[in-house]
């Protein structure tokens, strides 16, 4: 029997209320469901942790090492701060735990106090990712966030206070109405605050959202042109590396030593099991989700019909699991580590992936730099022309 290192993500999928932009698997009317949800969120740690891994696919029983928790959402701290610590004490009765473990939780400043501060803190939450998006009021508000930046600037100094050192600050550009200097001032005041991390994603307009509503059909806001947010982003970049920051992947920002390993073990395309709805898992070469739906996860559950709740997704073989390694390398900034890539596949990407290569280093979007295979600067900007070819 094998022992593995994988991550635990747990899926919370309740907020305050929607933001404009967000098509995540969240909802802000279903409160009367938290309750079992819950329980159920707790059955299949259990159900898991005892299996150690579930695997439907090859029947095969591996020993878990969990290395990182991740309990995001949705929002974790919008629902009681007692069912946090209950999760947490169940996975840590049901888990053989790492013992430099990383558990993160996702917290909004609309959402958090003092006393809750502290039961994360006593439960062994490490690290804290604050969803802040902007220092801009009525950035946030155009945006639909239910908190000022004030109230982020208070949930920032509680968490300090009561001792957590490693703290996430995400970020947003390309806002309805956002200009350059709203985010350079941004950027300068979130520095000032000394984070060991910043997240910063570009908004995204996604269909069915009320801001695709008001920008796309009611013309209330212009979308920021391409420019001016590829602009932002070169700029978000620079102003952070300046301040110490090392620019690890596409989106993400850290002080040596502070990446987020959750994440950096799914860009390495190691293993982690997802727990809740809609929560996404990747073993033994299998890729596999629950249901969105907050019901029928519930549902399912409660009757014994958990198996119904798993949504197969892909089963790897070597081809497309190589392909996938060099797409998910490749949003670090490092890029691919030659030699790790033949240590777990015995075979060199130059000569699998030469064509693919080949084109992308001479359209100047990817570069072989030593034993590394990266985005170039071009390529930063144009990505998605990059992930085409490992499709
Ligand atoms: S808090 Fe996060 S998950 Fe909830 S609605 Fe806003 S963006 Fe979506």
């Amino acid at each position: 029997m094998e022992t593995k290192s994988i991550g635990l993500y747990i899926h919370i999928p309740f907020c305050k209320s929607k933001c404009k932009y967000c098509d995540f698997v969240s909802f802000s009317n279903k409160e009367h469901l938290v309750d079992r949800y819950i329980n159920c969120i707790k059955y299949e740690i259990k159900d898991i942790g005892l299996s150690n891994l579930r695997d439907y696919t090859e029947g095969k029983d591996d020993l878990i090492n969990l290395k990182t928790i991740y309990i995001g959402g949705g929002t974790p701290s919008a629902i009681d701060s007692k069912y946090i610590k209950e999760i947490i004490d169940v996975i840590m009765q049901n888990f053989q735990v790492d013992n430099n473990v990383e558990i993160t939780l996702e917290i909004n400043p609309g959402t958090i106090d003092e006393s809750k501060l502290k039961i994360y803190k006593e439960s062994g939450i490490n690290r804290l990712s604050i969803g802040l998006q902007s220092t801009n009021n009525n950035t946030l508000k155009r945006i639909g966030r239910i908190h000022t930046y004030e109230e982020f600037l208070n949930t920032y100094e509680l968490s300090r206070n009561l001792g957590f050192d490693n703290i996430n600050i995400d970020l947003m550009l390309a806002l309805p109405e956002q200009t350059i200097d709203e985010l350079v001032d941004g950027l300068k005041k979130v520095i000032n605050l000394k984070p060991e991390h910043i997240s910063i994603y570009s908004l995204i307009l996604e269909e069915g959202t009320k801001l695709y509503e008001e920008i796309i059909n009611e013309k209330k806001y212009e979308l920021t042109d391409d420019n001016i947010e590829r602009k932002m982003y070169w700029q978000t970049k620079e102003i952070l590396e300046n301040a110490g920051f090392i620019h690890y992947e596409i989106s993400n920002f850290a002080r040596k030593g502070y990446e987020s390993k959750h994440n950096l073990a799914c860009w390495n395309q190691e293993e982690y099991i997802g727990v809740g709805a809609s929560a996404h898992s990747y073993s033994n070469n299998v890729r596999y989700s629950n249901t969105e739906s907050l019901e029928e996860y519930i549902y399912n559950y409660e009757n014994g019909k958990d198996i119904d709740n798993l949504i197969f997704h892909e089963k790897q073989n070597k081809e497309s699991k190589m392909k996938e390694y060099m797409m998910l390398g490749l949003r670090k900034i490092q890029g691919v580590d030659i030699n790790a890539f033949k240590n777990c596949f015995g075979q060199n990407p130059i000569y699998i992936f030469k064509q693919e290569i080949y084109k992308l280093t001479s359209e100047k979007l990817i570069m072989v730099d030593g034993n590394c295979i990266r985005l170039t600067n071009k390529g930063l900007d144009l990505a998605n022309l990059v992930w085409e070819e490992f499709v």
